[in-house]
C-alpha cells in the first residue's frame, strides 16, 4: 500500500515547500524506499510553457516533453528520478478534461461541479502518479487559501477517506518573519494559516516552520499550542548556506521520527552522498574559474536554475570555484568576454539580445575561448559561424524572417505557430555524435538522448558555410535530418547543443558537457 504524504503551505509562497518536500523524499530514499513526488499547481494555465520565465523561473521540460514549473526540476536532482507529465497536475489542464468529459456525455447527464468532478479528477491524478511507489508526495503549489488552490486542498482531503487517514501524512509548510524594529519573530500569521487549514478539514501531521535565522524553541511551543499539533511535531528549519543541506537538517530533526514511523521503517537513513556533497560545496577550492552566462535575464536567478546548478555540480565535481559573472545579453561587448574563462550561452526565445549572444559565439569562436551553448545557444554559433564565412545577412527566421541566408529556420508544418502553445519539440530525441569528436569524447558515447524544447533547426543546405565559418556538426538525429550538436573546429572546448542537457544533470553527477566546459576552462 502506497502512503501519502501532502505538503502544503500557509503565509506566503516561495519558502521553501518545494525543496522541504523533495528533501523529505530524499530521507525516505535513504532509508531504501521507493519514492515518487508530484507537483499540483492551481494556477488555470494548461502547461507552464507560455509564462514569462522572469517571473516565473525556468520552464522544466520532463521526457515526454511536459513543460512543468521549476519544481520539478529540484524533485529531479533532488530525488535522482526522470519525471513526466503525470509528475505536474495544473489546474488549467484537469479542468479541460473534466469539461472535455461533459461535452462527451460522459457524466450521464448530473451537473457537473468542483466538488466532486474536479477533486475527482485531482485524485485519480495522485493515485496514478502514485503507482508503484513505497511513498508518494504531493505538494500543493501556492498556499492555502488562494482561490485558485481550494479544490485541491479539498481534494487532497478527500483523499484519505480513499486511501484511509492512516496512510495520509500532511506537513504544512509556514513562514515565521523576524520583526526587525522590535527584535522579535512572530508567529501569528502562521498560527492564522493553521487555522485556515484546519478550516478546511485538515489537521496536519506536522510542521515545518521556516524562518530566515535560527528561532527560539518558543516559537514551536507557541504554534504547537494554536495549532493542536503536538510540539515535536513542529520542525523549525531556518535558511540553510546549501539546499543540498536540506535532506541532512531533516534527518537529523523531529520530521525524521515523525515519517519513519508514519512509513513504519525505523531504518537509519544514508546520507552519506549528501553529507559528501556539502563538504564538496563548502569546500574552498585554490582555482576559480569564471563562466560568462550570457543573458537575457539577468535579474532573476531561477530563471536558469538548472543551467546553474550544472555549472555548481561540475565545479564541485572537477575540484575548483566556478564563479558565475552574468553578462548582459543586451549589453556585451567583447571586453565582457574577455574577462571571464569561458562562455556560456542559454536557450531563449525572441531576438532580444540575440545580437549579444551572437557577439559571444564569435568571440569564442575566434579566440578560443570554451562554450557552451544550449539550444539557442547552439543557433546563435551557427549564425556567427555563417556570417564569419561572409553570409553576412545569416540569420534565423525567428529573428530575421526575410533573410535569404536562413541558417536557421522553422520545421516544415511548424509556419505560422510562431507563438502558441504546444507546437514545439519537445522531450527526448536520440542523437547519433560523429565518432572521434570533442562532443562524442566529452559523453564518452555515441548515441544520446537528451531533452529538447524548441522550434526552429539547422539548416543543413548552409553545411559547408558553417564550417568554412569554423563550426561542423558533430551529432544528428538517428535518420540524420536534424542537426544536434555542433562543435568548433580546432578548438579547445566549443559545443553547441540543439537540447537542454542541463535538465538532466545532477548534484552528484554533473552533466558531461557542464563538465567539460568547466574542465576546459580551468586549463
Ligand atoms: N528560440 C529557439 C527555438 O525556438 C531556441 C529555443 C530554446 O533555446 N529553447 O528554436
Amino acid at each position: 500500500m502506497t502512503k501519502y504524504i501532502f505538503v502544503t503551505g500557509g503565509v506566503l509562497s516561495g519558502v521553501g515547500k518545494g525543496i522541504s518536500a523533495a528533501s523529505i523524499g530524499a530521507v525516505l530514499q535513504a532509508k531504501g524506499l521507493k519514492v515518487s513526488i508530484q507537483k499540483c499547481d492551481p494556477y488555470l494555465n494548461v502547461d507552464a510553457g507560455l509564462l514569462n520565465p522572469a517571473e516565473h523561473g525556468e520552464c522544466f521540460v520532463t521526457v515526454d516533453g511536459a513543460e512543468t514549473d521549476l519544481d520539478l526540476g529540484h524533485y529531479e536532482r533532488f530525488l535522482d528520478l526522470e519525471l513526466t507529465q503525470k509528475n505536474a497536475t495544473l489546474s488549467g489542464r484537469l479542468l479541460q478534461k473534466v469539461i472535455a468529459d461533459e461535452r462527451a456525455g460522459k457524466f450521464e447527464g448530473k451537473t457537473v461541479q468542483l466538488v466532486p468532478h474536479l477533486t475527482g479528477a485531482i485524485q485519480d491524478a495522485i493515485a496514478e502518479a502514485a503507482e508503484g511507489s513505497d511513498v508518494h508526495i504531493v505538494e500543493i503549489g501556492g498556499t492555502v487559501g488562494d482561490y485558485e488552490g481550494l479544490s485541491f486542498v479539498e481534494a487532497i482531503r478527500e483523499f484519505a477517506g480513499r486511501v484511509g487517514r492512516e496512510n495520509c501524512l500532511y506537513v504544512h509548510v509556514v513562514y515565521v518573519p523576524f520583526i526587525s524594529t522590535s527584535k522579535e519573530f512572530k508567529s501569528k500569521p502562521a498560527q492564522n494559516a493553521l487555522m485556515d487549514l484546519r478550516g478546511f478539514g485538515i489537521v496536519p501531521d506536522c510542521v515545518i516552520v521556516r524562518t530566515d535565522t535560527p528561532a527560539p524553541d518558543s516559537i514551536a511551543r507557541k504554534i504547537s499550542q494554536f495549532s493542536g499539533v503536538s510540539e515535536e511535531c513542529v520542525i523549525q528549519l531556518s535558511n540553510a548556506d546549501t539546499v543540498y543541506e536540506v535532506p541532512i537538517t531533516i534527518a537529523n530533526s523531529g520530521i525524521n521520527k515523525v515519517i519513519s514511523q508514519f512509513v513504519g521503517n525505523n531504518k537509519q537513513p544514508n546520507l552519506s552522498k549528501w553529507k559528501k556533497l556539502v563538504s564538496a560545496q563548502s569546500s574552498k577550492y585554490k582555482k576559480v574559474v569564471r563562466v560568462g552566462l550570457v543573458a537575457k535575464y539577468v535579474d532573476n536567478e531561477d530563471t536558469y536554475i538548472s543551467v546553474i546548478e550544472a555549472l555548481k555540480a561540475s565545479g564541485w565535481q572537477e575540484k575548483v570555484d566556478v564563479e558565475i559573472q552574468w553578462i548582459n545579453a543586451e549589453t556585451a561587448k567583447d571586453s565582457d568576454f574577455k574577462a571571464v574563462d569561458a562562455l556560456l550561452v542559454p536557450g531563449g526565445f525572441g531576438g532580444r539580445g540575440v545580437p549579444g549572444k551572437i557577439a559571444a559565439a564569435t568571440y569564442a569562436l575566434k579566440n578560443k575561448v570554451p562554450y557552451l551553448g544550449l539550444c539557442l545557444g547552439l543557433q546563435v554559433a551557427v549564425i556567427a559561424a555563417a556570417r564569419r564565412a561572409g553570409l553576412k545577412d545569416a540569420n534565423s527566421t525567428e529573428f530575421d524572417p526575410g533573410t535569404d541566408n536562413n541558417v536557421v529556420y522553422i520545421m516544415d508544418g511548424q509556419q505560422g505557430l510562431e507563438s502558441t502553445g504546444g507546437t514545439l519539440r519537445l522531450g527526448n530525441y536520440v542523437a547519433v555524435l560523429t565518432e572521434k569528436t570533442k562532443t562524442a569524447k566529452a559523453y564518452g558515447t555515441t548515441v544520446v538522448n537528451e531533452r529538447h524544447r524548441h522550434r526552429y533547426e539547422v539548416n543543413q543546405n548552409f553545411t559547408s558555410a558553417i564550417e568554412k565559418g569554423g563550426l561542423r556538426i558533430s551529432g544528428t538525429s538517428p535518420d540524420g535530418k536534424l542537426v544536434e550538436f555542433v562543435e568548433a573546429i580546432d578548438h579547445p572546448f566549443m559545443i553547441g547543443t540543439q537540447a537542454h542537457p542541463e535538465l538532466k544533470s545532477r548534484p552528484h553527477s554533473p552533466h558531461p558537457l557542464f563538465a567539460g566546459l568547466v574542465r576546459a576552462a580551468k586549463r
